[in-house]
């Protein structure tokens, strides 16, 4: 793996680069050795998020007064770049606890915030994100799941689908359907996961990010306590969207760290490998490989601070977040299949990391919104809509 720092594209502050800098040496240290096994096991390293958390990182965009660090979007950004870089099922963890912690900390309440963001900063509690059902993802305003009102309390019921964390989180986020069909009719929940009724049905197998996890839990007749509701009721599907459009500038940075792994493992290997008498590297059939994979991981990365800079300065960002989403995503995708060819035989071996690179580089174009979606709300921001 090479050493060397990200290029200063962008003008990151010095608090701001100390942030990758100490996610680049926690993942070097803590993910690294172990990572090989972890993917060939399915693990989720829950012990890797309390240190997480005594480093500041479980909390990094938690404000102070709730023990986070109190770092901006940057930041997060060039952190999930960095521990993608190393592993994206750690990233994947991580963007959905801070897209979580991030939705409590801008729509919770006082009792709320009180209540989950120390935890969830801490790393004793880790956050998850419940809105895709079985036959709602992309059209998630399909969703069919209930909460009813009873007295001080709401029952809940239905079946939430590939939840992330969801077999370890302490609490999750749910959207539920509280009035008529269409988006009003949905509610946002927080919804403690070791409240009785709640069941993880089943652990999702996957391609790639095996370290993370990905379950569906069921809801029967589980009893919450009213104050449970986030915001306002009829409000959780747009509460749903602000948390994704935050959530996607992770994502485009996970897809940013594996893009930036697989151009470490292209140049050395490319350096070192020899046919016909001389290194791989002296063919332009797989020197342009290289030089268009470093000009897209740029770009990327560009797309992915501009949009994480829109949303410190507190300014819209949804349409750029959507951008570098659906950017960085397919270039990880393409050039993790340009990686492996580079490593010919040797790259379709788990002798070589890159492999697991196109395992993962794959999910950064489905989850949080597919590219089709992401092209659908730019296309939309130009043209309008038709329906
Ligand atoms: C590993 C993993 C982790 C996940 N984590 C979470 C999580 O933590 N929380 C959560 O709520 N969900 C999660 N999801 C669900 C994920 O967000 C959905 O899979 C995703 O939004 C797509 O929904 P779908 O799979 O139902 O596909 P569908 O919506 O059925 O789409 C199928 C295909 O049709 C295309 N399509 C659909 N509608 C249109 C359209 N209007 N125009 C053009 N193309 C269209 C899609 O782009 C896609 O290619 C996760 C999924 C996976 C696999």
């Amino acid at each position: 793996m090479i050493d060397a720092p990200a290029p200063p594209l962008f003008d990151v502050t010095a608090d701001q680069r100390e942030i990758g800098d100490l996610s680049r040496t926690i993942a070097e240290r803590e993910i690294a050795p172990h990572i090989l096994a972890w993917d060939r096991e399915h693990r989720f390293p829950r012990e890797l998020y309390a240190k997480l958390g005594d480093a500041g990182i479980m909390g990094l965009i938690i404000p102070e007064r709730y023990g986070g660090a109190g770092a901006d979007y940057v930041s997060y950004a060039l952190a999930i770049e960095e521990f993608a870089r190393v592993d994206a099922g750690t990233a994947v963890t991580l963007s959905v606890h801070l897209m979580i912690a991030s939705a409590i900390v801008r729509l919770g309440d006082d009792a709320q915030k009180e209540r989950y963001l120390p935890r969830l900063a801490g790393g004793e509690a880790i956050a998850g994100f419940a809105l895709t059902e079985p036959s709602a993802g992309s059209d998630a305003a399909a969703l069919a799941s209930t909460a009813r009102r009873d007295g001080d309390e709401y029952v809940l019921n239905g079946r939430k689908q590939w939840c992330t964390n969801g077999s370890y989180a302490g609490v999750t986020m749910v959207m539920f359907r509280t009035g008529g069909p269409g988006p009003k009719g949905i509610s946002a929940f927080l919804i403690d996961n070791d409240t009785p009724g709640i069941v993880v049905e089943k652990v999702t197998e996957k391609l790639g990010i095996h370290t993370s996890n990905t379950c569906d839990l069921a809801f029967d007749d589980v009893r919450v306590p009213a104050d449970a509701l986030l915001g306002a009721k009829g409000t959780g599907y747009t509460m749903a969207l602000s948390a994704l459009g935050a959530g996607r500038i992770g994502i485009a940075a996970q897809a940013t760290g594996i893009l930036a792994a697989c151009l470490d493992a292209s140049v050395k290997f490319a350096k070192e490998r020899e046919a016909f008498g001389r290194p791989i590297a002296a063919n332009q059939g797989v020197s342009f490989k290289i030089a268009q994979m470093a000009t897209d991981l740029d770009a990327a990365r560009l797309l992915v601070y501009r949009a994480a800079s829109l949303c410190d300065r507190g300014e819209p960002y949804a349409l750029a977040g959507s951008k570098a989403k659906l950017f960085a995503s397919t270039a990880a995708r393409k050039h993790a299949g340009e990686a492996v060819q580079i490593h010919g035989g040797y790259g379709y071996t788990t002798e070589f990391p890159v492999e697991r690179y196109y395992r993962d580089a794959k999910i950064t174009e489905i989850y949080e919104g597919t590219s089709e979606v992401q092209q659908l709300l730019i296309a939309r921001s130009l043209l309008g809509r038709f329906d």
